[in-house]
């Protein structure tokens, strides 16, 4: 019976999304910053991690994850719409 289930048991059936992902980090720089979501590829430009050259996509997650700030969302997003 369900109520029986360990937490472990029971976490394995919902879908969560990490909340420290590559989408949420100022160092991802994706390769269309207008409509970025957890699917969308992108580099790492990381000053230890850029020299790998890594294809990232905005679910993935490193310990050096920094969160971005909005207005640093907005300022990429306003370059890519001048083009
Ligand atoms: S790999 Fe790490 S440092 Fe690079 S964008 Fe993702 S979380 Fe950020």
């Amino acid at each position: 019976m369900a109520s029986q289930e360990t937490e472990p048991q029971k976490s394995l059936k919902r879908i969560t999304w990490q909340y420290e992902n590559c989408l949420s980090c100022v160092w991802f720089q994706p390769n269309d910053p207008l409509n970025a979501d957890l699917f969308e590829r992108g580099k790492c430009i990381h000053k230890d991690l850029k020299r790998f050259e890594l294809l990232v996509s905005g679910r993935d997650w490193c310990n050096l994850h920094t969160e971005i700030r909005q207005r640093q969302i907005d300022n990429i997003q306003e370059k890519a719409m001048k083009g």
